[in-house]
């Protein structure tokens, strides 16, 4: 498989951080998620984590200027030279441009964007049960439904803006964890 610096895309819920794990152990490169990296802020009570607390409780985006500089300190460590797999970043037009600028700086750029598709239905379901299990503080109806509009706002626009360097593959995101795991293998192997 030649394809290792990955973006992948998809709505909230739609399993990017289940599959970015699997991905990750499969490729043998880090799985860099910036709604990890700032929960983890949250937790440990950063100035970062601070700033970020309510605007995220809310479903909405972290601003551009704070995101880009977690994810330009993440990706310049060592581990991420060969690869990485990035969920949940970019997720701006703003981000994708930085992103590039980052990668033309420090190497070669991305090889492809996975993009999981789900119904917006089974995603609220979805993240209904994961708010059961988990206890995220954003994952009540109201903000979900909040980030999936964000989500199609500023999130979704990505697709085209890597369709036109023809690196996206979509991959059908309602099937079981395996199922999907195997689809997006499959979809990095025709990349
Ligand atoms: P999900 O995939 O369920 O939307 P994430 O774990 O990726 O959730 O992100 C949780 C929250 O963290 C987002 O709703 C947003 O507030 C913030 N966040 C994560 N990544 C970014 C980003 N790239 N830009 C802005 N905000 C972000």
């Amino acid at each position: 498989m030649s394809s290792t610096k990955i973006v992948l895309l998809g709505a909230p819920g739609a399993g990017k951080g289940t599959q970015a794990v699997l991905l990750s152990k499969n490729l043998g490169v880090p799985h860099i998620s910036t709604g990890d990296m700032l929960r983890a802020a949250v937790a440990a009570e950063t100035p970062v984590g601070l700033e970020a607390k309510a605007v995220m409780d809310a479903g909405h985006l972290v601003s551009d200027q704070i995101v880009i500089g977690i994810a330009e300190e993440r990706l310049t460590q060592d581990d991420a030279a060969q690869g990485f797999i990035l969920d949940g970043f970019p997720r701006t037009l703003g981000q994708a441009e930085a992103l590039d600028g980052l990668l033309d700086r420090i190497g070669s750029g991305i090889d492809c964007c996975l993009a999981i598709t789900v119904d917006t239905e089974g995603i609220v379901e979805r993240l209904l049960k994961r708010a059961e299990l988990e206890g995220r503080a954003d994952d009540n109806e109201t903000t979900i439904r909040e980030r999936m509009r964000v989500y199609g706002m500023e999130t979704a626009p990505l697709l085209g803006y890597y369709a036109a360097r023809s690196l996206v593959r979509e991959v059908p995101g309602m099937g079981s964890v395996d199922e999907v795991s195997q689809a997006m293998v499959a979809a990095l192997e025709a990349a």
